[in-house]
This record gives structure tokens, C-alpha cells and sequence, in this order.
């Protein structure tokens, strides 16, 4: 929404000034979101009914819900249980044949209608014998002057809240079209901000042309002539909500860049050539080439801002190294935050390995172990000098969780910031995070490939890299879907891995159980099970209320195969590599999502060994099925996230934490990538 739209609007205006909307309906109306004029305007049918055309009752059928017409020819309300229960019946006659309309322990729907009222309803048959629907949607046809708006067409159906009738919102939103868009196409009057846009979207635009005018796309969402449509107008008010996000995201990306200024973080690879010589692999032609983007960024005139996108496995730790040692090359600290004390510990071990035989100190940042560094009143305020080599104290890289960051994130001279796994971490979180640090350059590395609409939408203020090539020399990941019968032989097929030398997962999507959901599997229960199976190899037990020093324990002991099997929760779904561990064996699979399983799966195939990834699931519906079938078919961490997008909505791939997702009433972020495009090129043009 641009600030002109508020100020002279004419939609700016309250709803209640309109005719008709009360104190009560307007608090109705606030409960759906609807404050103001525009407000009600895009107010989105959920559903419409085509009343120009109905199923006579005796073609219904019990699979698919429609709508039909008829008479009330009788009525009644039925109490049992001594009066505790209920059920409300009428009968609707169209002619063709009757149909019984049910509601359950609803009394008062008595009230609401008689013998001979004409009714729409709207649902499925729940009995063929005699025809019966429970709890159906209905309308009671009302003759009157505004009977042609709610019959004789393509009628919206709108969400609704308690006391709020269809037939009385949709005559408001009849009559508010009928003031406002039906006049602003005789005078742009009262849409300049509407008219400004579409005549914009003309210049720039090629499609422009196919496209309906704003206040044309407004109605025809409400009152289509045909339902074919509906999609039409979705498309144009889609278009405009990215619109509008993209102006937001491009100006804030602007602003950004005029206020800031970058740190000289390059390096002269003094410590990148020692780095990369000991590290006993050569790096991809895939990590190489984004390390020269982050290189580019890092000498550039504005501080980084990329997105590190790359499958499971594909070595992202190590570009994150590079990464640091350019930034501590210049002078700089670092600091490198994960999303789990685990992982903050693998990070610690692994960079200190790496990192202090260059004389590079690294520092473990926990809520026990706050370093000396951190606790020392801050000096200068802003790095603004270019540090000399000669500055005494050495450059740090300081490792610890998100959380831990984000409550007291003051870290002395921070050149580079890296945000690992970032998957469920949200755009505001992120941003304050690194104002904090006084605009250091940020590298951001996600857990999961994310899919391309929601990369320009949620991640469309930043730049990004791919790493689209796996390292050479690792063995094959098989995946297998087995049902729970099976487990004996999976279990015996899991003795001879361990007896072979290797390592396995056993994830639970419980920690304990519950007696509401008898058939999924508890951690904590199914331990001593493993213990059991298993011995006399040895299990450690991994989940969420584990103490963190047990938790370092357990780790430990696995990483140094002291441990040979390690049953968890998903809390090992990001990050751990033990290249050892080779057999990933999930029960209940069908309870976790599908990029979930993805990231656990890549827990596997890190060694030159051959891996195998088990899902049990007992799961009977076919889509469930399906979904789990994915993962055997493809190891594609981008397929996988698509199709998750498309089966869960964002949210759920996202994870529930995620701040800062934009909201949109007729965006889908999961088909409109053409939209968003155009609208991302729209918005860079000048619209
Ligand atoms: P992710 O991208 O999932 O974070 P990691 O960075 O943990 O992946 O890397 C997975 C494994 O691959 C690690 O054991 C790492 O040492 C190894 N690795 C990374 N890059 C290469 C490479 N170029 N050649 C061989 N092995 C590599
Ligand atoms: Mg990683």
C-alpha cells in the first residue's frame, strides 16, 4: 500500500461509514480483517456457486459436493439423551426427489427456517438412502429487490464469522462495487492510486494488455460472469500484491545500500593457501565459483548480503571457512552462528581444527561459556579504520547458537556474519541480528534448497549462489520405504552394517508418548528397545530435553564410534557429519515433511561407503504414500522442496517460527512464480 492511497483514498475510509455496517457488524466485520473500504473490496470468496445452473436432487451423487435447490416440505427437532442431544432435520423438495438436511446438537437452527422457505444447500451426501447431507451450507432464498444478486448467477461465497450472514455481506459488497468501481470507470476519481497502476503496468508491461484493469479485476473476483474468471482477476490483484512486496524489498535493498558502507574483508589468502592445502580434498568447481561471488561482495562497495543455497552434503561448511578466512585475512572477527547446540559444537570442533594452527583464534560462544572477548566493554564503536596487519590482537572467529547471538550479539570489530542452516529463521530476526553488528558482510546458508518463488519472495532481498555439484568419491544413498512388519529384518540388516564397522540413525518423531496418538512411536520408550536389539554395540539416546553437557557426551562418543547407534528425534536433522554413519533408519515417516526427511537423510552418504535410508511407515492413505515415494525416487534436494511447497504450503516447509512471511490474499507462493518474476522485473524497470 503506497502512503497517497492513505491520505486520499476515498477506500481509506472506515467500513462502518458505509450504509448499513453498524457498531455490531463492523466488530463482525473487524474479526475477518475488514477495517476498511478497500478491506471489504478484497475481501476473497473462498468458494462460488454457479446458481444459474443446478443438479436436480435425484442425479446427486455421494462423491462430490454441489448444490442444490428446492422447498422445505417439512421440518423438526428431535431431542434424545434427556434433551442433552440434538438433531434438526428438514426435508427439501425440488421436484426431481427430497433430500434430508441434518444438523447435529444445534438446536436453534430451527429458528432460522420454515415449511416452504426456498433454500440453497451446499454439500455432500453422506446417504444415498434416503438422500441425506449433515450439516450443509445454506441460504435462504429472499424475493425483493436485491434477488438478483444472490441468485440467477455466479454467486460468491465468502468466509464468514459468527452472527455474520452470507446473504447480508454479500449485498454489502454488491453495493460498495456498485459506488465505488462501477463509477471509476466512468472517472478515475476515486481510484488514483488504481489508475496510476494500471497505467504504469501498461508502459512497462507486455502483457499488460491481457490484463483487466484494477477495478475490473476487483469486481470480477467477486461477481465473475463466468467462473473461467475468477483466475483471471486472482492473477491481476496476485500481481499487484508482488508488486507491492518487490517495491518493498527493493527499496529497502536501496536505503540499505546508500547507508551503507562496506568493511574491506577480501583477504590476501595468507591463511586461504594453507587452509586449502591441508584440507585433503580439492574443492568442487561449484564451491570455487561461489567463493569467488562472496570474494567479489566482500571488496565490494556495499556490505554482502547472499544467500548460500546448496543440496545436503554439498559442502557448504567449507565455503563458510573460505568465507571467514578472507574476513579474518583483513583484520576482522567472525562471528558463525547454527540453528542447534549440536551443531554450534560440531562447527566449534571443526573450525578449530582447521582454523588455530593458522594462528586464527576460534571461540566457543554458549550461555555456560561466554568467551573473555565477549564479556569486555566495547571499545570502539565502529571498525571504521582500515585495520593494519600489525593490530596485536589476532583475529577470532566466534561460533555459537542463533539464540545466543540474537540476545547479546556485541562482538568487537565483526567483519563477516554467517547464518548457518537458517531454514526456520525469520527475515526480521535476521536483520536486527546483523544491525547490531554494524553492517558487517552476512552469508547466509540454508538447510534446505528452497524453492524459487519463495527465494524471491522471503529471501528477495538477497543475492544468490548455488552450489549445484556434489564432491566426487562419495558411496550411494538407497532409500527404502518398508511397513512396520518388516522392522525384524530391518533391525538384522542393521546388526550386520554395525558388525561390518559402520555407524546408523534411528530417528522417532516423539520425544515421549502420548495416549492420544497410540501409534506413533516415542523416543525415549523405544530406546531400551534398540538398547536391547542391538547389544552388545552400544546406542546413545539424542532429543530435545537431553542436558547439553549429556548431549556434547553422547556426540562425542558417536563421532568416536564408541556409540554405534544414535536414536534421536529430528533434532539431528541439520548439519551433523559423521561420515561413518551410514544406515538412517525413521519410523513413522509419514509424520514428518518431506524436506525434513531430506535433511535427515543427508546425515548419510558422507563417507566413500554405501548408505541406506529406511522410512517405516504404516501409513494407508495413498497421498501419504506418495509423498514418502518421492524420496525413493529422486535425491534432489530441489525437486524435494517443490513438491513439499506444493503439498504442505510454505508455512509448514518453513517451519512455524518463521517471522516475516509475507501475507497474500490472492499470491500463491506456490504457482505464481511467473507472476513474481514479472513482478521482481516490473519493479526493476521503475513501476
Ligand atoms: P552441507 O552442505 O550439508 O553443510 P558439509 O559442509 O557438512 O555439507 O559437507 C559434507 C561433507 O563433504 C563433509 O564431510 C566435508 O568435509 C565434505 N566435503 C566438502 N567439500 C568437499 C569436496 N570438495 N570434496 C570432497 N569432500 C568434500
Ligand atoms: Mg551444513
Amino acid at each position: 500500500m503506497s502512503p497517497p492511497e492513505i491520505r486520499i483514498s476515498p477506500l481509506a475510509a472506515p467500513a462502518s461509514s458505509l450504509w448499513g455496517v453498524g457498531g455490531e457488524r463492523a466488530t463482525q466485520l473487524a474479526r475477518l480483517g475488514i477495517v476498511t473500504i478497500k478491506d471489504l473490496l478484497l475481501h476473497a470468496p473462498r468458494r462460488y456457486e454457479d446458481r444459474r445452473h443446478f443438479r436436480k436432487i435425484v442425479e446427486l451423487t455421494k462423491d462430490e459436493p454441489f448444490t442444490a435447490r428446492g422447498t422445505i416440505v417439512a421440518q423438526g427437532l428431535k431431542r434424545f439423551r434427556g434433551g442433552s442431544k440434538s438433531v434438526f432435520e428438514f426435508i427439501l423438495d425440488d421436484g426431481s426427489a427430497r433430500l434430508h438436511c441434518r444438523w447435529w446438537n444445534l438446536p436453534f437452527m430451527e429458528k432460522y427456517f420454515e415449511v416452504g422457505d426456498e433454500v440453497f444447500v451446499f454439500g455432500k451426501l453422506v446417504e444415498a438412502k434416503p438422500r441425506t447431507m449433515d450439516h450443509p451450507e445454506t441460504e435462504v432464498i429472499e424475493g425483493g429487490e436485491e434477488g438478483f444478486i444472490h441468485i440467477n448467477r455466479i454467486a460468491p461465497v465468502y468466509p464468514l464469522t459468527e452472527g455474520l450472514p452470507q446473504r447480508w455481506l454479500r449485498g454489502l459488497i454488491w453495493r460498495t462495487l456498485e459506488k465505488f468501481v462501477a463509477a471509476s470507470r466512468q472517472s478515475a476519481e476515486n481510484f488514483p492510486d488504481w489508475r496510476a497502476a494500471d497505467k504504469k503496468l501498461a508502459a512497462l508491461s507486455r502483457d499488460a494488455a491481457t490484463l483487466p484493469t484494477r477495478a475490473n479485476a476487483v469486481h470480477m473476483i467477486h461477481f465473475p460472469g463466468e467462473l473461467t474468471d475468477v483466475e483471471i482477476a486472482r492473477r491481476r490483484l496476485a500481481l499487484d500484491e508482488f508488486v507491492e512486496l518487490q517495491i518493498q524489498i527493493q527499496s529497502r535493498r536501496r536505503k540499505f545500500e546508500a547507508l551503507s558502507k562496506a568493511l574491506p574483508c577480501a583477504g590476501d589468502n595468507r591463511l586461504m593457501k594453507p587452509f586449502l592445502a591441508q584440507l585433503g580434498f580439492k574443492l568442487t568447481g561449484a564451491q570455487t565459483k561461489v567463493l569467488r561471488e562472496v570474494r567479489a561482495d566482500m571488496c565490494g562497495a556495499h556490505p554482502m548480503r547472499r544467500l548460500l543455497q546448496g543440496d545436503v552434503g554439498s559442502g557448504k561448511t567449507v565455503v563458510a571457512a573460505c568465507s571467514a578466512l578472507m574476513a579474518l585475512e583483513s583484520g576482522f572477527n567472525v562471528a558463525l552462528m547454527a540453528p542447534t547446540e549440536i551443531l554450534a559444537d560440531q562447527h566449534y570442533r571443526n573450525f578449530k581444527n582447521w582454523f588455530e594452527p593458522l594462528g586464527v583464534k576460534v571461540e566457543m560462544q554458549t550461555g555456560s561459556r561466554k568467551t573473555a572477548e565477549s564479556r569486555e566493554p566495547r571499545v570502539e564503536s565502529q571498525p571504521r579504520r582500515l585495520p593494519s596487519t600489525l593490530d596485536p590482537r589476532p583475529s577470532t572467529l566466534f561460533v555459537g547458537t542463533h539464540a545466543l547471538f540474537t540476545a547479546g550479539f556485541d562482538l568487537p570489530k565483526l567483519g563477516l556474519v554467517i547464518i548457518d542452516e537458517q531454514h526456520k529463521f525469520g527475515v526480521a530476526q535476521r536483520e536486527t541480528l546483523v544491525r547490531k553488528g554494524n553492517y558487517p558482510h552476512l552469508l547466509v546458508m540454508t538447510a534446505t534448497p528452497i524453492p524459487r518463488t519463495l527465494g524471491l519472495t522471503l529471501y528477495g532481498d538477497l543475492d544468490v549462489s548455488v552450489i549445484d555439484e556434489m564432491p566426487a568419491g562419495r558411496g550411494s544413498v538407497k532409500t527404502f520405504i518398508r511397513t512396520a512388519e518388516k522392522l525384524p529384518k530391518v533391525w538384522e540388516f542393521i546388526r550386520e552394517k554395525i558388525a561390518a564397522g559402520r555407524q546408523v540413525y534411528v530417528v522417532y518423531p516423539r520425544v515421549e508418548e502420548q495416549d492420544t496418538a497410540n501409534d506413533i512411536k516415542a523416543v525415549t520408550k523405544e530406546f531400551e528397545n534398540v538398547q536391547r536389539s542391538l547389544a552388545p554395540f552400544k546406542a546413545g539416546l539424542l532429543h530435545g530435553r537431553v542436558k547439553s553437557a549429556e548431549k556434547e557426551s553422547v556426540m562425542a562418543a558417536f563421532r568416536a564410534n564408541q556409540i554405534q547407534a544414535l536414536v534421536a528425534t529430528a533434532l539431528i536433522e541439520v548439519g551433523l557429519d559423521v561420515p561413518n554413519a551410514t544406515v538412517m533408519l525413521i519410523e513413522n515417516a509419514e509424520r514428518f515433511g518431506l524436506a525434513q526427511l531430506h535433511q535427515l537423510r543427508g546425515r548419510i552418504g558422507r563417507g566413500a561407503h554405501e548408505s541406506f535410508c529406511i522410512l517405516i511407515s504404516d501409513a494407508k492413505n495413498p497421498e501419504a504414500r506418495a509423498r514418502l515415494k518421492i524420496l525413493e525416487e529422486t535425491n534432489d534436494g530441489f525437486k524435494i522442496a517443490e513438491v513439499d511447497l506444493k503439498l504442505r504450503g510454505p508455512g509448514e516447509l518453513l517451519g512455524r517460527e518463521q517471522s516475516g512471511m509475507p501475507k497474500f490474499r490472492f499470491g500463491n507462493l506456490v504457482d505464481d512464480l511467473d507472476l513474481i518474476r514479472q513482478a521482481r522485473e516490473l519493479v526493476a524497470k521503475g513501476l
